[in-house]
């Protein structure tokens, strides 16, 4: 292909290429959610449901890109992190972020029907994407704790606040009763006036979720009847801490 007199217009393009041998995260995030989630009736304040078509679709993209070795979700977002060789697309920022969003978007539409079978979608849920790259494992594990902190803040938040809205409070005297509050004044509030220990409250709602190839250990026979154990990777949805250092020095391949 000979070139024309118009590729110039090439040069127009601006390099958005991510800077090497950084851990890139893309996190998409559904917009208007607040919204989507009305109009489809999801349980308040967590719908169990929409968390699994979430996470079904977070898989779809760690099983489509090879790059992708940790994911975290939370709520209508999901964080996804590239290793640092990762030179898919030359890093193009823009290639990079569309690539995640449309492969997230186009199995959230793909799976609706499996996890709300009841419920007819009503319009195409839709989410927006951005890259971030992170300098050290050090940074990137903060980024990820930040998120799971976030989650946990929202959620006692919520908890509490929907407990008191069906109590009959409306939403105006709820937000006033939380404003300021501390950790433990909402703590409390639930185990005095609603009897629930924040703790015993599913894992999923209180720690998000974590997506990641796992190293198992996999037993089988051979013809002769020797037991033979071999390591495979396989794909599994976890609800665990990662902000303390258990899970990553228990798992230390999956940021090698
Ligand atoms: P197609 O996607 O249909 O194969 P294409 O012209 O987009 O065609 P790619 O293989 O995607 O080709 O390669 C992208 C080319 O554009 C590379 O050569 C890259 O250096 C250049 N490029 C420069 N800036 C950008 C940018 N911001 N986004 C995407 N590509 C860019
Ligand atoms: P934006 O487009 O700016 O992101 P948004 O309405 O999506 O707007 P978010 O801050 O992303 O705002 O909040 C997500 C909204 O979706 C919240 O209102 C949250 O309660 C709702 N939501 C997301 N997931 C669930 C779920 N599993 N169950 C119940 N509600 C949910
Ligand atoms: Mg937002
Ligand atoms: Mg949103
Ligand atoms: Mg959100
Ligand atoms: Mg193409
Ligand atoms: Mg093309």
């Amino acid at each position: 292909m000979a070139n024309s007199k118009y590729e110039y217009v090439k040069g127009f393009e601006q390099n958005d290429s991510l800077l090497p041998q950084t851990w890139i995260v893309i996190q998409v995030d559904g917009r208007g959610f607040t919204r989507f989630s009305q109009a489809h009736a999801f349980k308040k304040p967590n719908d169990m449901q929409a968390l699994f078509l979430m996470n079904d679709c977070a898989k779809a993209v760690l099983e489509d890109i090879s790059d992708v070795v940790f994911c975290y979700g939370v709520s209508d977002e999901y964080s996804f992190v590239l290793r640092r060789t990762c030179t898919l697309y030359q890093r193009h920022a823009s290639k990079l972020i569309s690539l995640v969003v449309s492969l997230f978007s186009a199995s959230y539409a793909m799976k609706w029907t499996q996890f709300f079978p009841e419920t007819e979608l009503q319009y195409a849920a839709t989410f927006d994407g951005r890259a971030v790259c992170y300098p050290s494992e050090s940074i990137l594990r903060d980024y990820l704790s930040w998120r799971q902190v976030d989650c946990h803040i929202n959620n006692q938040y919520n908890t509490c606040f929907w407990k008191l809205v069906e109590s009959g409070m409306s939403t105006t005297e709820a937000q006033d009763t939380l404003k300021g509050t501390t950790a433990d004044v909402k703590n409390n509030l639930l185990f005095e006036k609603f009897n629930i220990n924040y703790n015993n409250l599913p894992q999923i709602f209180r720690k998000g979720s974590i997506v990641y190839r796992k190293q198992v250990e996999e037993v089988g026979k051979k013809e002769n009847g020797e037991v033979i154990k071999r390591l495979r990777m396989r794909i599994v949805v976890e609800h665990e801490d990662i902000i303390r250092n258990g899970f990553w020095t228990a798992h230390p391949y999956i940021l090698s």
